[in-house]
Parts: C-alpha cells; structure tokens; sequence
C-alpha cells in the first residue's frame, strides 16, 4: 500500500495542525507527553522573558482573530482587558457548543486539555486576571471529564494557585457546566449563566472587557483562540501569520460533516476554498451522489451553492457571499437534501433556542417558519418569499444578539441561490423529492 495515498493521508494533507497541533501523537491526559512535545513553554516563555505588554503585541502582530464566529481582533480584547482599572479580573474560556453538526469545541477540549489551559493561562497572565472559568456542556461528559484532570494534573505541578513555577502570577481555573442553552455561547448569557442566573444575553456596551463577570473587567475567548495561544508565542507572531490570507490569518478548525466520504475534525489554513475542502480533504460526496451547496457556520451561517465552491474560507470572502465563518460547522449537502428543508431545519433549531427577549427573534422567527412550512407543504404564494425575505431582514436589524441577528441568514442565503427551489415549491414540486409527500397529502 502506497502510504500517501491512503484515505488517512488524504484527510490529513492539506491540513496545518496549530489547534491540533501533534494530533495522533499524544494521549489527551498525559502530561509528560504533552510536555515533550514543547507544551508549556509557551508559559515558561511568558513568564521568564516577555511582559504583559509583549504577549499582546505578538498576538496583534499575529492577527489572530477571534474563532468564536464574529472574528473580532483578540488582541484588541485583550488590551481592553488588560487596561481596566480593576483588581479582580477574570478569564473565560466559552466551550459552549450547541449548532447542529458542530463538535469543534467538543473535539479539542477532548483530545487538547492541556494545550487549552497553557492558553488560558498566558491569556490570564497577559492581561491580569486572577480567576478563570472554562465554560463546557455537561453534554459533554468527556470533555468535562479530560480538563478536570488536568486541571489536577496542572495543579500538582505548579502549573495553577499560588505562585506559578515561581513567578508572582497566581492563577485559579475551574469548569463551569452549563446546561445546554443555545443562547449561553453569545458572552454576556454565558456570563449570566456563571452567576446563577437566566441566560438572557444583554444590551451591549458595556463590553464584557469592561464589565463582565460579577461586574468585573473579564476576557472571553473561545476554545478554538486559547488553544492557538501557545504556537503563537513559542514560534512568534510570524509563524502564525504567514499562514492563510492578508486579512484572515493563521488557521480555522472545522467539523466537516453531512453528505462527504471522510467527515471529522479538519484544520485547514484561511484561504482554502470550499471545493479543496470537499473533494481532497473530504474525498467528495458520499455514495456517488451530486455535490449540491455546503452550509457553513451552523445556523448562524449561509448555504453556499457548488457553482460558488471557488469561495475562499477567510471572514471576508465569506461575508461577500453572504455566508460567515461561524464557529466551524460545515455540513455538506448532495442532490438529494432540499434547501426549503434545510432552511426550515436550521430556522427551527434557532426558533426554538431563541431565549424570548426580543420580539423579531421570538415571532419573527415563528411566522417565518409558519410560511416556510406552507411552502414546504405545497401550499405556498409567490407573495409569501417577499414576505419571507421582508421578515428576515428585521428579525436581523430588530434582534439585540447574534442568535437572532444570523437566525435568517440559512433563509436569506437559499433564498439568494436556490430561489427556483423555492418557486417550485410553490408549483408543487420538491426539485429534491424529499418534499413530495408532504406536498401530495398534506
Ligand atoms: Fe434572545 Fe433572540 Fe433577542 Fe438574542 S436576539 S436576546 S436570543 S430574543
């Protein structure tokens, strides 16, 4: 067997391992295998030979941005935090994952606990903070399970409390678990949630870098961000940013799933278009079916047609297209999935999340649903799509977050490329077939 040829060798070139960094090489709770391959010096580093001030600036130099789905510069976060005038700051890592399809955050905290807390640590570390919370889904047992043994593991050597290998930085992390409320992953709900209350996110500012948790200056970076930290500082600013596009740099995990021959956790560099993905990372489309779109970014994203697949993935290109990063679910869909289907499939999930505050994200959200399942039933109008399309853009302008602000966009982006699906809908024909029974007796 030719070993570059294997369906392994295909799924991992192409790749660029920083988040995943030695992936397959070290058992995720073994400390001594972490350490042998470089882990910790990074905080060594940080703590013996660079200031405050130095980390930040190679995380700006770097041009990390935030992997949580907005994609917001970290380093200005971090200084934000860093120039609070307060003596209690805090740091959070969000591990809140919830988006059909997605197990990125699931993934690294599994298999990486040890490279998520050395990020953890050096962000504390930067910007002052003295207590930290890794936000995890106790749906998440294992998860939960790999990052309370090494906080342990961290703990007896050192590495957390008091004091850290000798150095005046002291630092506590515990795991908060949250209870599975989609809306908890936008910041000012999780913070909420820590404090024992409702989910319910907030008017913004102020800023969680200002006041966040019980009212203090607090970081909040997603799993994804703290664990490209430790590459970052152990090889500089440049290693980082050489890598992918002039404006999204570095790397970008995705869980790659849906109708594709080798689905899994992928690490690819910004810049890759959506066809390398899915044909040389992901060996095409499963049973020898037709490649049809790819929804990126879970149900805050967009459908992205084949005809499009040359599309970058970097924050801009996304954008232009009308689709975003997300957080990192791709799903891929073949000629047989119905894109009225799958915006009915996405816009319920985010429906049903949705925590109730404002009314566009609350009914906006239910009549356009009521219509796309009319639609969906044959028993549409033309009219309705106006319709569709006119609620969709206020729930979008009329929501205070980001759940209810990206909700419609799986609706505004089938709309956009598949709107003859929606036409032959309303003409009593699924182009798909996957309608037609409901369009027949409903
Ligand atoms: Fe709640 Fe939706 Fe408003 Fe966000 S947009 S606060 S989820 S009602």
């Amino acid at each position: 067997v030719n070993e570059e040829h294997t369906p392994i060798a295909e799924f991992l070139k192409g790749q660029v391992n920083i988040a995943t960094e030695y992936r397959g090489e070290i058992m995720p709770s073994d400390f001594d295998e972490y350490k042998a391959k470089e882990g910790f010096t990074a905080l060594e580093k940080c703590l013996n030979e660079l200031s405050a001030d130095e980390i930040i600036s190679q995380i700006e130099q770097s041009g990390l941005k935030g992997r949580g789905g907005a994609g917001f510069p970290s380093a200005i976060k971090w200084k934000m935090v860093q120039n609070a005038k307060s003596d209690l700051k805090y740091i959070i890592c969000n591990g809140d994952e919830g988006d059909p399809g997605a197990f990125m955050d699931r993934m690294l905290l599994e298999s990486y606990p040890f490279r998520i807390i050395e990020g953890i640590l050096i962000g504390a570390y930067a910007v002052g903070a003295t207590e930290g919370r890794l936000y995890i889904r106790a749906e998440y047992p294992l998860a939960v399970k790999r990052i309370k043994e090494g906080l342990e593991i961290c703990k007896s050597k050192g590495l957390l409390g008091k004091n850290i290998l000798g150095s005046d930085f002291s630092f506590e992390l515990k795991v908060f678990e949250g209870a599975g409320a989609f809306v908890c992953g936008e910041e000012t709900a999780l913070i909420a949630s820590i404090e024992g209350k409702r989910g319910i996110p907030q008017l913004r500012p102020p800023y969680p870098a200002e006041k966040g948790l019980w009212d203090q200056p607090t970081l909040i970076n997603n799993t994804e961000t703290f664990s490209l930290i430790p590459y970052i500082i152990r090889n500089g600013a440049e290693a980082f940013s050489k890598i992918g596009t002039e404006k999204s740099k570095g790397t970008k995990v995705f869980a790659l799933a849906g109708k594709i021959n080798r689905g899994g956790l992928i690490e690819v560099p910004m810049g890759i278009t959506i066809k390398q993905i899915v044909e040389e990372i992901g060996g095409g489309i499963a049973n020898g079916k037709q490649f049809k779109a790819v929804q990126i970014g879970g149900p805050s994203g967009g459908c992205i047609p084949v005809s499009m697949s040359d599309t970058a993935i970097d924050f801009d290109s996304l954008k232009e297209v009308g689709a975003m990063m997300g957080s990192g679910g791709l799903i891929v869909l073949d000629e047989s999935d119905c894109m009225v289907d799958i915006a009915h499939y996405f816009l319920s999930f985010t429906q049903e999340e949705s925590c109730g505050r404002c009314t566009f994200c609350r009914i906006g959200t239910q009549r356009m649903l009521e219509i796309l399942q009319k639609i969906k039933t044959g028993k549409g109008k033309l009219s309705d799509l106006d319709l569709l399309e006119q609620l969709a853009i206020n729930t979008q302008k009329g929501s205070i977050c980001g759940l209810g602000r990206t909700a419609p966009n799986p609706v505004l982006s089938t709309l956009k490329y598949f709107r003859h699906e929606y036409e032959a809908h309303i003409n009593g024909k699924c182009p798909s077939g996957k309608c037609e029974d409901l369009i027949r007796y409903e």
